[in-house]
C-alpha cells in the first residue's frame, strides 16, 4: 500500500502530499482499539527538513463507539488533525544527542501556525520507506474520547432496572418504597403520631 510507506527518496522540502481512503484493518486496528464504520479518508503532507521528516494531516471518518451511560454502540463522526515528526532510528548514542537538540527543533517546523507550540509526537523509521499505519493507529486511539456520549443529553440505564430511560421512564419511579421522600415520610409520620408506635 503506497500510501502508509512512502519512500523516504520522494519526500522532499517541497513536500510530498498524500491521500487515500484506509480501512481500520488496514492501519492495523482492532475492534479492541477503535472500531471504525467503512473507511478513513486520510490526507497527509510530508516534508523533510533536514533530517526530520514532518507529516501533518487530517483524518476524517466515522467510528463506532460505546456510549458510557447507555451502553450503545453508536456512530461517531471522527474528524481530528495530526502532526508527528519521523526520524531514522538512531544507531549510535551520538545520534540519540543531536536528536534532542531542542534548537533544531525549534528553527525547523513545518509552516502551519495553529500547533507551533505543541510538542511533535516523534516516530521512527528504519530503511528506505515510512511506515504511517503504526502512527496512524496510534493517532485514532489517542484521539478516542475518554467517556463517549451518544448524546450528551443521554439518559443513561436506570440504576435499578436497567432500563434505557431514552426510550421512556421506567416504573422504579413510581413505586413509593423506593423513593427516599416516602421513607423520610414515614418516618416522620411515625415520629409526629406516637399512637403508631
Ligand atoms: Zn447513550
Ligand atoms: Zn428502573
Amino acid at each position: 500500500m503506497d500510501v502508509l510507506t512512502p519512500k523516504i527518496a520522494d519526500i522532499t522540502a517541497e513536500g510530498l502530499s498524500l491521500s487515500g481512503d484506509l480501512t481500520g484493518e488496514e492501519l492495523g486496528l482492532t475492534d479492541g482499539d477503535v472500531a471504525i464504520r467503512g473507511t478513513l479518508a486520510v490526507g497527509l503532507d510530508l516534508r523533510a527538513i533536514e533530517r526530520t521528516i514532518y507529516v501533518t494531516g487530517v483524518v476524517e471518518g466515522t467510528a463506532i463507539r460505546q456510549c458510557v451511560r447507555c451502553l450503545k454502540d453508536f456512530a461517531d463522526p471522527l474528524a481530528f488533525s495530526l502532526r508527528v515528526a519521523y526520524e531514522r532510528e538512531a544507531k549510535s548514542p551520538n545520534a540519540v544527542a543531536k536528536r534532542d537538540d531542542p534548537r533544531k527543533k525549534k528553527s525547523a517546523g513545518p509552516p502551519e501556525g495553529e500547533a507551533e507550540e505543541q510538542n511533535d509526537d516523534l516516530y521512527y523509521f528504519t530503511g528506505d520507506h515510512l511506515e504511517l499505519a503504526p502512527m496512524l493507529r496510534e493517532q485514532l486511539i489517542l484521539a478516542a474520547p475518554m467517556h463517549p456520549l451518544c448524546s450528551e443529553e443521554c439518559r443513561g440505564l436506570c440504576a435499578r432496572c436497567g432500563k434505557d430511560l431514552n426510550e421512556g421512564p421506567c416504573r422504579c419511579g413510581e413505586e413509593p418504597t423506593g423513593s427516599p421522600f416516602q421513607v423520610l415520610r414515614t418516618i416522620k409520620d411515625k415520629l409526629m403520631d406516637p399512637r403508631e408506635r
